[in-house]
C-alpha cells in the first residue's frame, strides 16, 4: 500500500524536485497539498497543515518544503497528528525547534526524517569511503552563486532566520560531516550582510577539525558566470575534489565515474523515506545547523553595500 502523503509549500523546490520524485515512487501517493497560494492540478488543496490534516485524517506523511521559518509548526502539528514527517534542509529556524521535533516523532513512535538533499549528491559515498583511513592535512570549501539565478524573489532568504548565504552553505556543510572521520568546530567567523537585509550575502568560515586540520571556506551569494560549489580534501596520499555540489568527484586529478545508481538526489531521499518508515526509524543530524549557529555566535559582523531581490 502506497503512503499517503500531503506536501506542504508548493514553490520551486516543491515544484522541481518533490513532485517528480513523488510521482516516480510508488511508494507514495500524493493526495494533499497545503499552501497558501498554490497548488497541484488534481490534488485536494488546502491554505494551512491544520485544515489538511483536518480534511484528509488518512495521511499517512507530510513532507515539508517551506523555508525554514516555517518547519517547526507544520511539523509539530503533523507528528501530533501521528503523521511521519520529512523535513527540506535546513531543518528549522532555530536549534530548540529541532530537538523538540525530534522528542515529539519519538513520543509519538512516528518517523522524522530531517533530509540533507545533498549527502544523496552521487560522488558523496565515494567521497567518504576516500577519506576513510586517510590522515588529512587541509581542505577548503568553495560554494560561491549567483543568489538572483538560483533565488529569483525570494525575500525570505534575507529576512532573519532566512540564514542568507547559508541556505546553499549549510549544503557543503551537510557533505563536509558526513564525509569526514572526525567533528569539525567553527574557529572563526567573517559574515557579511547588506546593509539592508538581515541575513548574510556572504561568508567566511575557519573550521578545523578535532586534530586540528584547517579546512577554509567561502560562501557567496554574489558569484557571476562560473558558478562553484566544490569541497576539496587534502591528505597525506592524495586528494580529492567534489564539485557540483557533490555530483562529480576527482581523485587525485582524475574524474571518477558516479555510479548509476545513485543518481537522482530527490528519488534517494524519497526512497530512504519509505524505507524508514517501514523500519519504525527517524534521522535526526543537526551538526551542520549548529556550525551555522555557531557562526552566528561567534561570528564578526560587516555591512556591505545593499541587496534587493
Ligand atoms: P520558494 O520557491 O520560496 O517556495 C517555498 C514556498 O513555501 C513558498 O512558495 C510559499 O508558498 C511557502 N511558504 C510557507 N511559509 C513561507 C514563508 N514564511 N516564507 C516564504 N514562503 C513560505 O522556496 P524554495 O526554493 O522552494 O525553497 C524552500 C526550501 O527548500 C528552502 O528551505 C530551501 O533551502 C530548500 N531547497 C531549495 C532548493 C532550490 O533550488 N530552490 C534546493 C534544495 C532545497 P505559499 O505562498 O503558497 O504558502
Amino acid at each position: 500500500m502506497a503512503l499517503k502523503l500531503g506536501l506542504v509549500g508548493i514553490g520551486k523546490i516543491a515544484r522541481d524536485q518533490h513532485i517528480p520524485a513523488i510521482a516516480a515512487d510508488p511508494r507514495f501517493e500524493l493526495v494533499a497539498t497545503a499552501s497558501r497560494n498554490a497548488g497541484v492540478d488534481g490534488v485536494a488543496s488546502f491554505k494551512t497543515v491544520e485544515a489538511m490534516l483536518a480534511d484528509v485524517p488518512e495521511l499517512d506523511a507530510i513532507s515539508i518544503c517551506t523555508p525554514p521559518q516555517a518547519h517547526f509548526d507544520a511539523a509539530l502539528a503533523a507528528l501530533r497528528a501521528g503523521k511521519h514527517v520529512m523535513l527540506e534542509k535546513p531543518p528549522a529556524a532555530t536549534t530548540r525547534e529541532i530537538s523538540l521535533l525530534q522528542a515529539e516523532a519519538a513520543r509519538q513512535g512516528r518517523t522524522l526524517f530531517q533530509t540533507w538533499h545533498s549527502r544523496f549528491a552521487a560522488g558523496v559515498d565515494a567521497a567518504r569511503d576516500w577519506v576513510k583511513g586517510r590522515t588529512l592535512t587541509g581542505g577548503s570549501i568553495t560554494w560561491k552563486e549567483d543568489v538572483h539565478h538560483w533565488h529569483p524573489g525570494q525575500q525570505w532568504i534575507f529576512d532573519a532566520g532566512g540564514l542568507g548565504v547559508f541556505d546553499p552553505g549549510i549544503n557543503a556543510l551537510s557533505v563536509l560531516t558526513e564525509v569526514l572521520a572526525e567533528e569539525v568546530v567553527v574557529s572563526k567567523a567573517v559574515l557579511e550582510f547588506p546593509e539592508n537585509q538581515q541575513a548574510p550575502i556572504a561568508a567566511q568560515l575557519d573550521l578545523r577539525t578535532q586534530s586540528g586540520v584547517a579546512v577554509d571556506t567561502v560562501f557567496d551569494f554574489r558569484q557571476k558566470g562560473e558558478q562553484t560549489w566544490d569541497i576539496e580534501l587534502v591528505a597525506a596520499t592524495g586528494r580529492l575534489r567534489l564539485s557540483h555540489g557533490g555530483g562529480a568527484l576527482e581523485i587525485d586529478g582524475k574524474p571518477v565515474a558516479a555510479d548509476e545508481a545513485l543518481a537522482g538526489e530527490y528519488p534517494r531521499l524519497y526512497a530512504r523515506f519509505a524505507e524508514m518508515v517501514e523500519a519504525g526509524r527517524s534521522e535526526v543530524d543537526w551538526r551542520p545547523f549548529q556550525l551555522v549557529a555557531d557562526a552566528f555566535l561567534i561570528g564578526e559582523r560587516r555591512t556591505v553595500a545593499a541587496h534587493h531581490v
